[in-house]
């Protein structure tokens, strides 16, 4: 389960959180849970970083997934996923231990 941000106007889910909604530029934002299920729409392996705190966790596979809430977000990816393939994104550790999304196979 992850939350998202929806618009209370026209239901626009987004990632990550804005002061506008991307569709209709209201303001009346609200935060929602999202069962995070979706699909992969691409995906890349990072081999390099400027950041030396993330050369231990190299490479690192990224990847965007289209929800099926409406929302895209790029997120890390726990293991082999290709694209078009069914996932789950869920709010846990990152390599470095630090709170984000990681798309799961599923
Ligand atoms: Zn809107």
């Amino acid at each position: 389960m992850i939350r998202l941000q929806v618009c209370l106007e026209c239901q626009q889910r987004q990632y990550p959180l804005r002061d506008l909604c991307r569709a209709c530029l209201s303001d009346k934002l609200a935060l929602m849970d999202d069962a995070g299920d979706g699909r992969l729409l691409a995906r890349t392996v990072l081999h390099r970083s400027s950041e030396a705190e993330w050369q231990q966790a190299l490479p690192l596979a990224l990847g965007t997934v289209d929800l099926t809430s409406g929302a895209h977000l790029i997120c890390f990816l726990a293991a082999d996923v290709q694209p078009g393939e069914p996932v789950r994104v869920k709010a846990g550790p990152d390599p470095l231990g630090r709170q984000s999304l990681t798309a799961h196979r599923i």
